[in-house]
């Protein structure tokens, strides 16, 4: 028997409010849709500071931090919930290098962006960050649980 005990991991990915502005949020959405993950919550929002600053706790010491906030700050963001097998470590190869620079052609960073600090999309580093973040941005009531309905193309 396949072992598909994975295939509920989840992840959180937002388009950030270049990829907003940009009318990227198709093409980000479109990506992970055609790996074949599924889309368990989607908002957009105009995130604020105080979710921003649990968000990126981690980088609270960091010299970019207070333009990090001005960045994410500066227009709606559309968040999403993304499941599926592996879909932590998967999604972070299909987003690319924190630097576009560094990024591959053919990563949603390395096709879309130039630089550092207008990089379009985030994506969860860890299993543990992406709950952690989920739970930051969305209610449990705002996640479709899909067991039963239509996972069967893929999985089956
Ligand atoms: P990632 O988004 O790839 O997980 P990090 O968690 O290290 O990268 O950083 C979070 C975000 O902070 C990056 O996506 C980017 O928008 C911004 N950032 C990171 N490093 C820099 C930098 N040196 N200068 C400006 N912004 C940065
Ligand atoms: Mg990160």
């Amino acid at each position: 028997d396949t072992d598909f005990s994975g295939i509920k991991e989840r992840t959180l990915v937002a388009v950030k409010p270049d990829g907003v502005q940009r009318r990227l949020i198709g093409d980000v959405i479109k990506r992970l849709e055609q790996r074949g993950f599924r889309l368990v919550g989607l908002k957009m929002l105009q995130a604020s500071d105080k979710l921003l600053a649990q968000h990126y706790v981690s980088l609270q010491k960091k010299p970019f931090y207070a333009s990090l906030l001005y960045y994410m700050t500066s227009g709606p963001v559309v968040a999403m919930v993304w499941e599926g097998h592996n879909v932590v470590r998967s999604t972070r190869m299909l987003v690319g290098s924190t630097d576009p620079a560094e990024a591959a052609l053919g990563t949603i960073r390395g096709d879309f962006s130039v630089h550092v600090s207008r990089n379009v999309v985030h994506a969860s580093d860890s299993v543990e960050g992406a709950e952690r973040e989920i739970s930051l941005w969305f209610q449990r009531s705002e996640l479709i649980d899909w067991e039963g309905c239509d996972h069967k193309n893929i999985y089956h």
